[in-house]
Order: C-alpha cells, then sequence, then structure tokens
C-alpha cells in the first residue's frame, strides 16, 4: 500500500502519530494509499522549519525569488499531464478537467512571477522640511493553507504562489482525500530552486488545523472549504490573534431571462452543473427560469443530459466522474430521493443507473424546486441541478439576494441594461454576463459575498498580495546640522 508521508526540509518525511487516512480511487471504489496524520508534536516541527526558513527567504532578492517562480511556472507547465492524472486517480474528475485546474492554477503561478512589480510602495519627498515619507509592504512571516478536496493542485497553487513570492515561508494542510498533488507540487517547487523549510506540506484532519489556528508561530490562515468549517476556522484563527480569509460554500444561481438565447442557456447550464460532478464551488447548482421560458428551456437541458458520458478519468471519452467518497455519492442521491417528497419534481433522476462500482452518479434533474426544501437550500456539491420558477427578472434576483450564500453568479439576457443593473444589485461576489463559471482570471481576485466568505481579502491576485503583506510607513529625515535644534511640540509637517 503506497504510503504518503509529510513534506519537511525538501524531503518526505513519514509519519509518526500512527494515525492515518484513507485515500480512495473514486472510480473503483478501492483504497489507493494511505496518508499520514500528524499530530500536534508534528504539526510544531513543520512550523518550526517554516520559521527557520523565515530570515533566509525573506532576505532573499525579489529578483531571486521571481527567479525561482518562473522556473516552478516552466516546470508546473513540463509536467500538466502528470499532475492532471494524479488528480485524476485520487479525485475522480476526467482528464480534461483536470488539465483545466492545472491551466487555472498556472496562471496564479504566472502572476505571482510579477509581484515584484506589487511590491512597490509609495514615496513622498519633501513631506516636511528635510522630511520624506515612504511605506512599504513586508511579508508576514509563516503563513498556513487550507485546502479542499475539489481542486488539489489549483486551490493550494491561489495561496502557495503569491505568499512565498511575498517572502512569507508556507505550510499547506491539503485535504486528506487526494493529497498527493500537494506532494508532487511541493518537489517541483525544490527543483524550482526554493530553499528547504519555505514550502512545507502536513497532512491531517482536525487535529493538525486545530493546532495551526491556535500555533503562535503562524501569522495567518488561507482557507478553502465549506461553509461551517470557513467559520470556524475564521472565528478560532482570528480568535488567536491571526489574519484569515475563509472561502466557504456556494448555491450559485442562473438567472434566464425570456430573451436569453435559450440554446445557449441550456449549454452552459448543463456544462456548469455536472462538469466536474458538480463537485466546484462555482458550479450552477440554481437554474432560476423565467415562467415564460421555463419549459422550453428544461426541455433543452433534458435532452443535452443523456449525451453526458459517465465514466472513469482513465476513460479518455468520459465527460463526467464519480464522486470523491462513497458517503458523499449517498448524501447527494439522498438530495435527488427526498425532493418529491418536498413537492419538487424530479424529471431525471440519476441515481437509478448509477455503476455499483466506484463512487459514480448520472446527472439528475429537478424542477419546481423552492426555498425551504433541502434540495434548493443545501449545498448539494453534486450532479443534481435544480429548476426554480420565478415571475421576471425582479423575481429572480430577489431570489439570489435572499440566498445565504453569494459566491458565484450569472445572468443569461441578450439585454444589454438589465444585465449592467443586474451587476449593480446582486449580493454576490462573482457575476457572470451570458458566462455560466465567472472564476477572475489571475489578476483580479476571487471571492463570494456572504455565507461564502468569512474575511474580507479575496484570494489571489492584487487581494492575494494584500492578504500575504502588512504595510509599514517610514518617515525619514537625513542629519543636516544646517536645520538641527531642539524642538518639544508636535511634530508639524507645514
Ligand atoms: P471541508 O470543509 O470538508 O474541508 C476543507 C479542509 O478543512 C480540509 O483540508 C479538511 O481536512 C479540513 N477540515 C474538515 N473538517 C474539519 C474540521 N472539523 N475541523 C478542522 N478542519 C477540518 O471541504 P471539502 O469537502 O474538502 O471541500 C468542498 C467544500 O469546499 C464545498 O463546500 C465547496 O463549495 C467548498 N469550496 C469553496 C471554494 C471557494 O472558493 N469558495 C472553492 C473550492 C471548494
Amino acid at each position: 500500500m503506497n504510503r504518503i508521508g509529510h513534506w519537511i526540509n525538501n524531503k518526505v518525511v513519514l509519519g509518526t502519530s500512527g494515525r492515518s487516512g484513507v485515500v480512495f480511487n473514486p472510480a473503483t471504489g478501492e483504497q489507493q494509499a494511505a496518508v499520514d496524520f500528524a499530530n500536534v508534536a508534528e504539526l510544531d516541527a513543520v512550523v518550526a522549519s517554516a520559521k527557520a526558513a523565515l530570515p533566509g527567504w525573506r532576505s532573499t532578492s525579489l529578483s531571486r525569488r521571481a527567479e525561482v517562480m518562473f522556473r516552478m511556472r516552466e516546470l508546473v507547465d513540463a509536467n500538466r499531464k502528470e499532475i492532471a492524472n494524479i488528480v485524476s486517480l485520487e479525485h475522480g474528475k476526467v482528464p480534461a478537467d483536470a488539465m483545466g485546474e492545472l491551466a487555472r492554477g498556472l496562471e496564479n503561478i504566472e502572476f505571482a512571477c510579477g509581484i515584484p512589480a506589487l511590491m512597490k510602495g509609495g514615496y513622498s519627498e519633501q513631506a516636511a522640511g528635510g522630511v520624506d515619507v515612504y511605506s512599504i509592504r513586508q511579508p508576514l512571516g509563516v503563513v498556513a493553507g487550507i485546502t479542499p478536496f475539489n481542486f488539489p493542485a489549483m486551490v493550494p497553487m491561489w495561496m502557495f504562489a503569491n505568499a512565498i513570492m511575498c517572502g512569507n515561508t508556507f505550510v499547506l494542510k491539503p485535504s486528506e482525500k487526494d493529497p498527493s498533488a500537494a506532494m508532487f507540487i511541493a518537489d517541483l517547487l525544490r527543483q524550482s530552486g526554493l530553499p528547504d523549510g519555505v514550502f512545507n506540506v502536513v497532512h491531517g484532519d482536525k487535529v493538525a488545523v486545530d493546532r495551526l489556528l491556535e500555533h503562535p508561530d503562524i501569522a495567518a490562515v488561507s482557507f478553502v472549504g465549506s461553509t461551517p468549517i470557513a467559520k470556524y476556522v475564521y472565528e478560532t484563527g482570528t480568535r488567536n490573534g491571526k489574519r484569515v480569509q475563509a472561502l466557504g460554500g456556494a448555491k450559485n444561481h442562473m438567472l434566464v431571462l425570456p430573451d436569453a438565447d435559450l440554446d445557449m442557456a441550456a449549454d452552459a447550464a448543463v456544462s456548469a452543473a455536472y462538469g466536474s460532478a458538480g463537485e466546484r464551488c462555482m458550479a450552477v447548482s440554481v437554474v432560476a427560469a423565467v415562467d415564460s421560458i421555463a419549459d422550453q428551456l428544461i426541455d433543452k437541458i433534458k435532452t443535452r443530459i443523456p449525451n453526458i458520458k459517465v465514466g472513469a478519468g482513465t476513460d479518455p471519452s468520459a465527460e463526467m466522474g464519480p464522486l470523491i467518497t462513497r458517503e458523499h455519492r449517498d448524501k447527494v442521491a439522498g438530495y435527488v430521493h427526498g425532493a418529491a417528497k418536498e413537492g419538487a419534481k424530479v424529471v431525471i433522476d440519476g441515481t437509478a443507473k448509477a455503476k455499483d462500482d466506484g463512487f459514480f452518479l448520472n446527472p439528475s434533474l429537478i424542477d419546481e424546486a423552492k426555498p425551504g426544501m433541502k434540495c434548493y437550500d443545501e449545498e448539494i456539491f453534486g450532479p443534481v441541478l435544480v429548476v426554480t420558477r420565478v415571475e421576471g427578472y425582479e423575481a429572480g434576483l430577489k431570489l439570489i439576494n435572499d440566498n445565504p450564500y453569494g459566491n458565484g453568479t450569472a445572468i443569461f439576457t441578450r439585454d444589454g441594461g438589465v444585465a449592467r443593473q443586474f451587476q449593480f444589485d446582486v449580493q454576490v461576489g462573482m457575476v457572470g454576463i451570458n458566462v455560466p463559471i465567472p472564476v477572475p482570471v489571475s489578476y483580479y481576485s476571487f471571492g463570494g459575498w456572504k455565507a461564502s466568505l468569512f474575511g474580507d481579502q479575496h484570494m489571489y491576485g492584487p487581494e492575494g498580495v494584500n492578504f500575504f503583506t502588512r504595510g509599514k510607513v517610514v518617515t525619514s529625515r537625513w542629519p543636516d546640522p544646517r536645520t538641527s535644534s531642539v524642538n518639544l511640540g508636535f511634530p508639524q509637517n507645514r
């Protein structure tokens, strides 16, 4: 059985706690590895290695840091297929989806290569007589990233690329369900010339997370995962004096107006609902269809669903893979089974024909879902699309704004004025106009509103640079014997 250890000081270190987790191949349902879980002492040792590396790394010139990151960019690019394969084996996503994850993660590494341009401060010459004032940005220290199972390569790249380019050292606690991508990435960073201890990986569960949240040498925590854990991480981390950004779950609505291109809308809804088996925080999970076109739109979605080829990542023709675990598959199926009892209409039941081996489900479609029903209220995180019928634009907007989540949303219409009004009114952090999965490019920042994000800095891009640095302002005067005198008054600038 393959055993996955931690990554400390640029090498694999096997765990000593005696505790471990099971890593499945979701396409077969079989265990393929065991991952060591850190105890408090092991976690402390990882943080100590990151702390020891900090003085050297933060003194390393920006150009040298960028050189390492440029090399990392080349290595990730050269190893796209290899990383995608690792992701596919442990997560279950099909190769095209895993390659997409890699491409979007790589954008964050490319952005980080240019961070020296964002580390520039301001400078005010002669703020007072002979006095100059300037601002600088400095790293926070040892920072941590805690990541979810659904993007085991991309989400770590959202975090570590900016964090280490800004001069921090980093401890990653990846999802215990698919931990191998993080280990492969760690070795690429070593090959890129990153000094020992700057990037570390520690595997584990709540024990490791709790120690990170209370460890006195951890300055900041960047978290991505489900809303209850995000809230817990935010509250615990900030109570312990840390800077925290904690991104949570979602229920993303796609509002389809009567003037939309309905074929385009149906293609978008099917792609965004069932891609990655719905295990995306930006998946479209609710189509809010205006009544007058709802039947027509549902027919178009219905005819597309049977064409989706469900299969393992090893099958090149597969478009949708299995879910992450058996428990999760059964939980997702439970939403479909419960929907009819709640008064919704199950148009396609994808649980009926699911394969026995592996954690597969076929796509499901539920119509007439409403707030108050579990299938509408909760994040399903599986291949289940629910449709809620609304009277018109205002009712659709209200539905979205009343939802406790605010990660992503999209409007489908040909009316630019209405689309602009939607962008103005909607209480959601990332908005698509005829674009179903509006994940921002790496030079913007990613983040939801309301229960989809705790903290005030979004992830990656410019806000990621802010998150991993803090400002300092220097007021400076050089001795000039011609102007020196004793003056006990409060310093004035005029
Ligand atoms: P999760 O919350 O179960 O786990 C996330 C991380 O927290 C993992 O590293 C896990 O080990 C750790 N964790 C789990 N339970 C914990 C506990 N009780 N105490 C401390 N730590 C704990 O999330 P997941 O199932 O891995 O990922 C799916 C969720 O992540 C979905 O809700 C999805 O919407 C969300 N997500 C959000 C975004 C975003 O950007 N907003 C992106 C990807 C995924």
